[in-house]
C-alpha cells in the first residue's frame, strides 16, 4: 500500500488539513499541524504527542526545524495540545488530534483528524503540505515563480481555502464572472492538498488568466510582475463587493480639510467601487505632495497603490551591496519636476518639486525592483545586489504620519528570482512556509529546501512582505 494514502485526509476534513512535516529534513518523523493555528502559533509542546501516540507523530527531530527561538518561545504558552482516545486495535483507526488555541479568545478548539496505520511507519517521502511544484507549461516560469509567492501569501491562502469565497464572487460586474477566482482557488487547493505529492498543472488555471488578460495567450516569456498585477486585477474584479458602479463623485476633496482627513476620504471614495478581500489584503495608499518652488505651497494627492516600484541606486562600489532603504530612500526623496504645474496658491503655472510617502498601509507589501529599462542607451537588466532584509523592514520613515502604536514592520516571505538577461531568463521563486518558517526554492516542478542565507540574490526582483502584526510583535518581546 502507498504510505502516503495513509495520511490521506477526507475532504470532510479539510477544515483542519493537516500538516504533514517529515523527510528530507528531519530524518524521521511526521508533523502534524492544522494550518487554521497561524504560523505564529508554532507550538514547542507538540512534541509530547510523540511520546503518546509514536505512530502517528513522531517529532524527534522537532527542534532541528523550529522558528526562530522568540517565535517558539512565545508560541509554546499559546497552544495546548491534548491526544483524544484513539483504538489501538483498528489498524487504520482514525487518531483525532484536537488543538487548542489559548491565543484569541474565541478560537474554537478545533479537530483534526489523521488515518494513519499503526503497523506503518509515517516516515516515507511525504513533504509538508504546500510544498509542492508546478509544471512549466511552456515559458510558464515567470507564473510559475509568482503563483507559489501568492500561495504563501497567508491571508490570500486562508481567504481561499477557509472562507467560502464562491459565495462572494461578483457574478454582476465582473468581465470573468468568477471564473478566474474559481480556478485559482482550484489550484490552491490542488497545491495544499495532503495527499498531492507530483507537480500541479496550471492549464487550466492559465487558460482563464489569458481570458483575462490575452497577452497571456501563447507561450512566450512574461513579466512577473506584470503577470502579478493582472492576476490581483483579476481575482479583485471577480471578488469585488461592489454589486453595481455607483455614480461618480464629481466635486474635489475639500482643500481646506487636513491631509488626514484628505486621505480618508480619498480612501472612501475609492472603496465606493473597488472593495475586494484581495484589496484588503495588498492595497495601500501613497501621499505625494506638490511643492510650489516660488511660494511653498504644497498639494497633495492620495492614490491606491497594489505594489511599489523602487529604483536602485547606483553602489558605491561595484561590489558593495545596496541596502533595500538605499532603494525606499530613492522612491521617497525629493525630486524637482520638468513640467510645471499650477500652483493653487500663486494661481499660475510654476515650477515643483514632488514627494512620495505611504499614508496607508498594506498587510502585503509588494515591491518590485526597477531592474529592467527598456529605454535607450540604459536598456539592460541591473544585476545589483540589493540586500533585503528577511525580517524587521521598518518602513516607519516612509510613513506620511505613523500612528501611535502602528506597527509598519514587515517580514519577507516571498521572492521572486529572475536569472539572465531582458532578453532571456528564467524565473524561480524562493517562499518562506506559512505553517513552518521554512524556505523552499520554487524551480518550476522542482523544490528543494533552501537556508535563510540563500534568500539574498542579485537576482531578486519581486519582493513578498508581511506586517507583523502587532500582537505577535508584543507577544514576542515579552518572553
Ligand atoms: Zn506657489
Amino acid at each position: 500500500m502507498n504510505p502516503l494514502s495513509s495520511f490521506l485526509f477526507p475532504k470532510a476534513f479539510s477544515l483542519l488539513k493537516v500538516l504533514l512535516r517529515p523527510p528530507p529534513f528531519p530524518s524521521e518523523g511526521d508533523i502534524i499541524m492544522g494550518p487554521h493555528v497561524s504560523k505564529t502559533q508554532w507550538c514547542s509542546t507538540i512534541p509530547t504527542l510523540a511520546t503518546t501516540n509514536a505512530s502517528m507523530v513522531s517529532l524527534s527531530t522537532f527542534t532541528e526545524w523550529s522558528p526562530p527561538a522568540a517565535v517558539a518561545a512565545a508560541l509554546s504558552k499559546k497552544i495546548t495540545l491534548e491526544e483524544l482516545p484513539k483504538d489501538d486495535k483498528d489498524k487504520t483507526a482514525f487518531s483525532t488530534l484536537s488543538i487548542r488555541s489559548n491565543s484569541s479568545g474565541d478560537r474554537r478548539s478545533r479537530s483534526i483528524s489523521a488515518k494513519s496505520r499503526s503497523n506503518s511507519s509515517p516516515r516515507n517521502n511525504i513533504g509538508p503540505i504546500g510544498v509542492v511544484g508546478l509544471r512549466n507549461i511552456g515559458n510558464t516560469c515567470f507564473m510559475n515563480s509568482i503563483l507559489q509567492c501568492l500561495s504563501n501569501t497567508s491571508p490570500l491562502l486562508d481567504y481561499f481555502t477557509q472562507e467560502n469565497y464562491q459565495g462572494e464572487i461578483n457574478k454582476l460586474t465582473s468581465t470573468m464572472r468568477g471564473s478566474l477566482a474559481r480556478a485559482y482557488g482550484d489550484l490552491l487547493d490542488k497545491l495544499w492538498r495532503p495527499s498531492q505529492r507530483t507537480p500541479v498543472d496550471t492549464t487550466a488555471f492559465k487558460d482563464q488568466i489569458a481570458r483575462f488578460a490575452p497577452r497571456f495567450i501563447g507561450y512566450s516569456q512574461q513579466d512577473a510582475q506584470e503577470f502579478l498585477r493582472y492576476l490581483l486585477q483579476g481575482l479583485h474584479e471577480d471578488l469585488n463587493r461592489i454589486p453595481a458602479k455607483p455614480n461618480p463623485i464629481l466635486t474635489d476633496i475639500d482643500p481646506s480639510l487636513s491631509d488626514s482627513a484628505k486621505a480618508a476620504e480619498s480612501w472612501r471614495r475609492y472603496l465606493r467601487y473597488e472593495n475586494s478581500p484581495v484589496l484588503d489584503i495588498f492595497v495601500g495608499q501613497l501621499k505625494s505632495t506638490l511643492k510650489c518652488s516660488a511660494c511653498g505651497h504644497c498639494s497633495v494627492t492620495f492614490d491606491p497603490f497594489w505594489d511599489l516600484s523602487l529604483p536602485i541606486p547606483s553602489p558605491p562600489s561595484k561590489h558593495c551591496p545596496t541596502p533595500l532603504t538605499s532603494c525606499f530612500d530613492l522612491f521617497s526623496r525629493e525630486e524637482n519636476l520638468e513640467e510645471k504645474f499650477n500652483c493653487d496658491k500663486c494661481k499660475t503655472k510654476r515650477n515643483c518639486s514632488k514627494r512620495l510617502a505611504i499614508q496607508k498601509f498594506p498587510k502585503i507589501l509588494v515591491i518590485h525592483l526597477k531592474r529592467f529599462s527598456l529605454e535607450g542607451r540604459s536598456r539592460g537588466k541591473i544585476n545589483a545586489l540589493v540586500d533585503y532584509p528577511l525580517y524587521g523592514l521598518d518602513l516607519s520613515r516612509l510613513a506620511s504620519n505613523k500612528l501611535p502604536g502602528e506597527n509598519l514592520v514587515y517580514n519577507l516571505y516571498g521572492v521572486s528570482i529572475h536569472s539572465g538577461s531582458i532578453c532571456s531568463g528564467h524565473y524561480i521563486a524562493y517562499c518562506r512556509h506559512p505553517y513552518t518558517g521554512e524556505w523552499h526554492c520554487f524551480n518550476d516542478s522542482r523544490v528543494t529546501a533552501v537556508p535563510p542565507t540563500a534568500i539574498v540574490s542579485s537576482d531578486g526582483y519581486v519582493l513578498f512582505y508581511e506586517q507583523v502584526s502587532v500582537a505577535t510583535k508584543a507577544s514576542a518581546t515579552s518572553t
